[in-house]
């Protein structure tokens, strides 16, 4: 089966997850602190914290800043239900805001300025797909406003402008995503101050940690915050530094996919239409295609499959999930349902071959015939 994303791990991670074992030291130790060295360093970002999800990173972040009960935060509706879980965590209320368009499935600016009142403290932007949203337009959104940016770039790390936006950025190395620790995440923030806080909270909201008091004098600590447990390991962080090495490269291979990929369904596949026809800077996290309306998605779907070919769904909304139809009740985000009915996602990660996306095109090509004819035999 040909899968919609696999992670790239081989010889290295093997040798440096041993090295870990050898050394007897397992958490927060020296390899956790070089991971955050590097990985602030390819976001040409002073330090970052490492945490142990993107989850945890969002929580971080809104909880760093002060954001509580009775503040309204702006989220998308098109993402992973994380984000919006997020500000229930510290709370707060989460506010749906649906996409621009079909071609760019990002936040609106003008649905999020109808959506402000004078309870909006943040906005949380998701970089769907590994495409940057439009930072000077955000920018001036929230300054106007007073509101904090959040960014979860999740599906967007390696790139500089990510961290850049606002008050901090949210990055996963959950095991589909650009790189990977198996299970991990991380903060970068601009400003020190709340990069400190966050690093406190991580850490049972502990003044030092168990490295730096092996090499201090004192074995005290203080507690002067309610923190949590959301640590990085020394294995995780180990196979993050192999995998940051390679991350631009398979970033790259991803970019280079994604070119072809738009190519052949052009030509192939002219019914299907790709978000993101405008050139605009990405991580190339998925490929995601949208479906004509004379399709069923599921004949699709189990054609795909039949063929070996892995697809799924990015994403069904938030807003339409149980949880939150009971939380929030009554929104409504047309575009953002319209979009998520005919959305498919494709294969794309960097042991993909040039050959394989070809029979990917090819698949989907017959798969739709099939589900017209299917349709207007019905
Ligand atoms: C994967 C993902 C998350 C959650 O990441 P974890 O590291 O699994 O907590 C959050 N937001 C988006 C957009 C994601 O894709």
């Amino acid at each position: 089966m040909l899968l919609v994303s696999e992670p790239v791990l081989g010889v290295p991670e093997k040798a440096a997850l041993s090295k870990v074992i050898d050394s007897g030291w397992l958490t927060m130790g020296e390899r956790v602190r070089a991971f955050e060295e590097a990985f602030a360093a390819m976001h040409g970002a002073d330090d970052c914290v490492a945490v142990n999800s993107c989850t945890a990173a969002l929580h971080l972040i809104l909880h760093g800043l002060g954001i509580g009960p009775g503040d309204e935060v702006l989220v998308p509706s098109l993402t992973f239900v994380a984000t919006v879980n997020a500000v229930l965590y510290v709370g707060a209320t989460p506010v749906f805001v649906d996409i621009e368009s079909e071609d760019v499935p990002l936040m609106s600016v003008k649905d999020a300025e109808a959506r402000c009142t004078p309870r909006t403290r943040a906005v949380i932007l998701v970089h769907f797909a590994g495409y940057l949203a439009h930072k000077e337009e955000w920018q001036a959104f929230a300054s106007v406003r007073g509101l904090y940016i959040v960014e979860d770039a999740a599906h967007a790390p390696g790139l500089k402008e990510v961290g850049t936006f606002g008050a901090g950025a949210a990055f996963s190395f959950y095991g589909n995503k650009n790189m990977t620790t198996a299970e991990g995440g991380a903060v970068i923030s601009r400003d020190p101050e709340l990069l400190e806080t966050i690093r406190q909270a991580r850490g049972h909201g502990m003044t030092t940690g168990t490295r730096q008091r092996l090499n201090s004098r004192t074995p005290q600590y203080d507690v002067t915050m309610l923190g949590f447990n959301y640590r990085m390991d020394e294995m995780r962080a180990a196979i993050g530094l192999v995998q940051l090495r390679n991350l631009q490269e398979w970033n790259d291979v991803r970019r280079i996919l994604v070119a072809l990929y738009r190519r052949l369904i052009a030509t192939r596949c002219p019914d299907i239409s790709m978000p993101f026809s405008e050139p605009r800077t990405s991580a190339y996290h998925i490929m995601p295609i949208l479906l004509p309306r004379y399709v069923n998605r599921q004949d699709v779907i189990d054609e795909m499959r039949a063929q070996g070919i892995q697809t799924t769904i990015h994403y069904s909304p938030v807003h339409q999930m149980t949880l939150y139809r009971e939380r929030c009740p009554g929104v409504h985000l047309p575009r953002t349902e319209d979009f998520a009915c005919r959305e498919l996602t494709i294969p794309l990660h960097p042991q993909i071959t040039s050959p394989v996306v070809e029979a990917v095109v090819d698949a989907l090509a017959s798969a739709l015939t099939k589900s017209a004819r299917a349709g207007a035999a019905a």
